[in-house]
């Protein structure tokens, strides 16, 4: 079945089979998207909305990327032809139209780590690429302290998808306490193989140029005012990027040092007690003794602060 990113990849390279028929189709007024549709007397079931986008506003036409129960993806549009007045109001008559098809087969090809890597984390993108190609180079310069049994473990200076990549390459991660994450928003990041010196590889400057196509479409994807093939075409730019973080010698995307570097002492202890203002169970270790009580850090610093969607 083709994923989100691949049905796009097809629409860019025009690998779609256009159908251009009238259907009829049953529209969920609250979901705002088309719940079933019927074509040539044969029912088909959405099972998934891949998007929906405003083609254009006057007339005002919506185009939905939708997938049938048989794994299949259509593009629908309502065609609006017609508009009337209505007590004030301007009340529009169109017709379903069934667009395209997107053909099946996928048409990025990555090796099979990197593959597991993208299910891992949900999609291939370019900040996983390198998070991918970064560990790949580290592990590869540190092999001989490997062989010999030192313990990896890796400091990361950001919070984006590379990070996903680098726990699945290296194996550290945060559950198992050998993964540290300072979200300085750099790529870069520190392999440490042994006691206290560590190699830092950091992206280069300059060697991911920013592209202004890419930004603006980026955007308007956000805004919510990206057309069809507007997405189509950001993910061909997406691929760009990643085939270039792919192809570039490891040296040419990262400068390499050795530095000095401490590592937290480990509070592994496991033993819970109670915050005395919410009550809930808390590591001993994480409270804090404030106004004579004993409280979580959550109470001493009221609610959770989220940087998502910034
Ligand atoms: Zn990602
Ligand atoms: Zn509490």
């Amino acid at each position: 079945m083709l994923t989100r990113e691949s049905v796009f990849r097809q629409i860019d390279a025009d690998r779609v089979i256009p159908l251009q028929e009238l259907v009829g189709v049953l529209y969920d007024n609250h979901l705002r998207m088309p719940l079933r549709f019927c074509r040539r007397g044969r029912e088909y079931d959405v099972v998934e909305l891949l998007g929906a986008f405003r083609e254009s506003s006057t007339p005002p036409c919506m185009l939905y990327l939708v997938r049938v129960r048989e794994g299949t993806v259509f593009a629908l549009y309502l065609d609006l032809t017609e508009s009337v007045e209505l007590g004030g109001q301007t009340v529009w008559r169109g017709q379903w139209v069934l667009h395209f098809q997107v053909e099946e087969g996928e048409t990025m090809l990555v090796d099979i780590r990197l593959k597991q890597i993208a299910d891992f984390h949900g999609h291939l993108c370019p900040d996983l690429a390198l998070g991918y190609r970064v560990s790949q180079y580290a592990l590869e310069r540190l092999t001989l302290p490997l062989m010999s049994g030192a313990l990896l473990r890796v400091i990361v200076e950001n919070t984006t998808s590379a990070v996903d990549a680098i726990q699945h390459m290296t194996g550290c991660t945060l559950g198992n306490r050998r993964l540290l994450v300072r979200d300085w928003g750099k790529h870069a990041y520190t392999f440490i193989c042994g006691e206290e010196e560590g190699l830092r590889l950091a992206l280069r400057p300059g060697i991911l140029p920013e592209n202004p196509e890419m930004a603006e479409l980026e955007g308007k994807i956000q805004a919510g005012q990206a057309t069809l093939l507007e997405t189509a075409r950001y993910q061909t730019l997406l691929d760009q990027r990643i085939a270039f973080i792919l192809e570039t010698p490891a040296e040419v995307l990262f400068s390499a040092r050795y530095l000095p570097v401490g590592w937290p002492s480990d509070q592994s202890a496991t033993a819970l007690a109670f915050c005395e203002v919410c009550g809930e169970p808390v590591l001993e270790t994480h409270l804090i003794l404030q106004n004579g009580h004993r409280c979580c850090l959550a109470c001493v610093s009221g609610p959770m602060p989220t940087r998502w969607g910034v």
